[in-house]
C-alpha cells in the first residue's frame, strides 16, 4: 500500500481551495494537507493592481460582510485589522434608467415610495400573490415578468449584470436565486413566503451589509490564507493535478512529475476546470461538459477632484439603455486610499455575457469609449489623468440551462465517494460568500469522516 503524502490533498489554491484548508486547519491544527496550484501565486480569480497610488482590482471588488463564514476566515488570516468596509446604509447605489443615474433606496418600504416606477406596475408587483409557478425551470427574465411585471425587469437585469454579468434571458433562477424560487414553490407566492419566513424568524434582521476588502486589495487575503501553508510541504505551486485514480484507501492524483496520494480529495476549481478531471472517475456522465462563462474587462479611470462623482457604491445600467459599459464602482469613495490625493478613481466593467466582442478592442479604444459613455451620466469636465484596462483570465461561470441538473450530477457524485470533495467557482454559486459556505461545508464533511474514523478508536473529539 502506498503511504498517504498527504490525509487531506486539495487542488487549488483560490479562495475556495485556500478556505477548505484554512477552516481544517483552524479545527485540527495538526491536520495533514497539502494544496496544489497550477500558477505561481494564489488567489485565482482575484487580482488587485496597484499603479501610480490608483488600487484597482481586476477580478472581485469586495464581499459583504453578512457571512459568518467569511468573517472566520478573515479573522484566522490575520487580517481583522487591514479590513475595509464601506456599509450599504451609507452608500447609495444608482440604476441608469432613461439615460439618466436615479438613486435606488435602500430599504424595502422606500424603495415602493420611491418614484422609480408607475403605480399601476407597483400594484400589478402584488400579483405575485395569485400567479401559479410556472412550469419547468424558468429563465430569470420569464419568471420575474410572470410574478412581478415587466416594469421591474430593468431592476432584476441590473442585479444580474452586477452579479453574473449575465443576461436574464438565459440565467435560471432556480439556479441564480434557489431560495427565492423555493418560497415560490412552498407557498406559491414570493411575497407570501417572505412574511411567513419574516413571520418565524425570531431573529431581528441586522440591517444592511457592508461591502468588504483590505487596505491593499482584495489579494490580500488569499496571500495571508495562503501564508498560514508551509511552502512545499502543505502548498506547491507549478503543480497542476493531470489526473485522478481511486485506489484501496483514497485517491492518487498525478502532476507533470509526481504522483500523490491521499485518503481525501477536495477539488476545489471552477466548474470548467473540474469537469475534465472528474468526469474518469463519475459513475455516470455529466449532464454538461462545460458551462457558459461571462469574460469581463475593468476599465479604471483617475480623474481630478474637478470629477463630480456621485456620493455612493457606484451604478449599474440594465441592457435596455444600450450602453457601451455594464456599469461602474465609485471605488475611492468607498475606499478612500484607493487614489492618490486630490484624485478620485471609477473602476468601469466592460464585456460580459452579452457583449464579449466588446473586449477585442485595444485598451485605448476601450478606456475612450468608457469615457464618452460615462461622461454623459456624471459631470466629468477633465478627460482621465489615469487609465489602465484590466483583463481578468477567468470567466464568470453562467448558472444557464442544464445548470440545476449538473449540480444534482456533482451531489451523487459526492454521495456516491464519502471522501470526494467538491467546490469552487460556480458550484453553488459565483460570489466569495458562495465560495466560503461551501468551503466550510466541505471542511466538515472531512472531519466528521474523520472524527467517524477516530471515534472507532476512541481518540479525541472535534467540536463545531
Ligand atoms: C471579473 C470577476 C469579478 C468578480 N467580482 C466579484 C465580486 O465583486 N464579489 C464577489 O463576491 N465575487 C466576485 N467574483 C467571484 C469570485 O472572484 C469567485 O467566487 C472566487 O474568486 C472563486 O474562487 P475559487 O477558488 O472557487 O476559483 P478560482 O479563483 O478560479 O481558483 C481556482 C484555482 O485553481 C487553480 N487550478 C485550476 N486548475 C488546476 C489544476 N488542474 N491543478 C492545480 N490548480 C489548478 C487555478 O490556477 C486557480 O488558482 C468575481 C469574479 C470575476 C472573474
Amino acid at each position: 500500500m502506498t503511504k498517504p503524502s498527504a490525509d487531506v490533498l486539495i487542488i487549488g489554491a483560490g479562495l475556495s481551495g485556500l478556505a477548505v484548508a484554512t477552516f481544517l486547519k483552524h479545527k485540527q491544527p495538526d491536520i495533514s494537507l497539502l494544496v496544489l496550484e497550477q500558477d505561481d501565486h494564489p488567489g485565482g480569480a482575484i487580482h488587485s493592481h496597484l499603479e501610480e497610488g490608483y488600487l484597482a482590482e481586476g477580478g472581485a471588488h469586495g464581499f459583504f460582510d453578512n457571512c459568518l463564514e467569511s468573517r472566520v476566515l478573515v479573522h484566522e488570516a490575520g487580517l481583522d485589522q487591514d479590513v475595509e468596509k464601506a456599509p450599504l446604509a451609507e452608500f447609495v447605489r444608482y440604476i441608469c434608467l432613461e439615460s439618466r443615474l436615479q438613486c435606488i433606496p435602500q430599504q424595502p418600504g422606500k424603495i415602493l415610495k420611491a418614484p422609480l416606477l408607475p403605480l399601476s406596475a407597483k400594484l400589478r408587483v402584488l400579483a405575485d400573490l395569485w400567479k401559479k409557478p410556472l412550469p419547468d425551470s424558468p429563465s430569470v427574465a420569464k419568471w420575474v415578468e410572470h410574478r412581478f411585471g415587466k416594469a421591474v425587469l430593468p431592476f432584476a437585469d441590473a442585479v444580474f449584470t452586477g452579479t453574473y454579468a449575465g443576461d436574464i434571458e438565459r440565467l435560471q433562477i432556480e439556479a441564480v436565486m434557489p431560495s427565492m424560487y423555493a418560497l415560490e414553490q412552498q407557498h406559491g407566492s414570493v411575497i407570501r413566503g417572505l412574511i411567513k419566513k419574516r413571520r418565524s424568524n425570531k431573529e431581528k434582521t441586522k440591517g444592511l451589509p457592508a461591502m468588504t476588502s483590505f487596505s491593499s486589495g482584495m489579494e490580500r487575503l488569499p496571500q495571508a490564507m495562503a501564508a498560514g501553508l508551509t511552502l512545499n510541504r502543505e502548498i506547491m505551486y507549478r503543480t497542476a493535478a493531470k489526473t485522478l485514480t481511486r485506489t484501496e484507501s483514497g485517491w492518487l492524483v498525478r502532476t507533470g512529475q509526481l504522483e500523490l496520494s491521499c485518503n481525501h480529495l477536495v477539488i476545489a476549481l471552477p466548474v470548467n476546470s473540474c469537469l475534465p478531471l472528474v468526469t474518469e472517475i463519475a459513475h455516470r456522465t455529466p449532464p454538461l461538459n462545460h458551462i457558459p462563462e461571462a469574460r469581463l474587462a475593468t476599465v479604471a479611470l483617475g480623474f481630478s477632484k474637478n470629477a463630480e462623482i456621485p456620493p455612493g457604491f457606484g451604478y449599474l445600467a440594465p441592457e435596455q439603455e444600450q450602453r457601451f459599459t455594464l456599469g461602474a464602482l465609485f471605488s475611492s469613495q468607498m475606499f478612500p486610499g484607493r487614489a492618490p490625493q486630490g484624485h478620485v478613481l471609477l473602476e468601469a466593467l466592460v464585456g460580459g455575457r452579452r457583449h464579449p466582442q466588446r473586449l477585442e478592442r485595444s485598451d485605448d479604444e476601450l478606456t475612450d469609449r468608457v469615457y464618452q459613455d460615462i461622461k454623459q451620466l456624471i459631470n466629468l469636465p477633465d478627460p482621465p489623468v489615469f487609465g489602465r484596462v484590466l483583463r481578468p483570465k477567468h470567466g464568470i461561470p453562467q448558472l444557464e440551462q442544464g445548470y440545476p441538473a449538473l449540480l444534482k450530477w456533482r451531489t451523487e457524485l459526492q454521495d456516491s465517494y464519502s471522501n470526494l470533495h467538491l467546490c469552487g467557482f460556480g458550484w453553488q454559486g459565483i460570489g466569495i460568500n458562495d465560495m466560503h459556505k461551501e468551503a466550510w461545508k466541505m471542511a466538515k464533511r472531512i472531519l466528521i469522516d474523520a472524527q467517524q474514523e477516530e471515534d472507532s478508536q476512541e481518540v479525541k473529539g472535534v467540536y463545531f
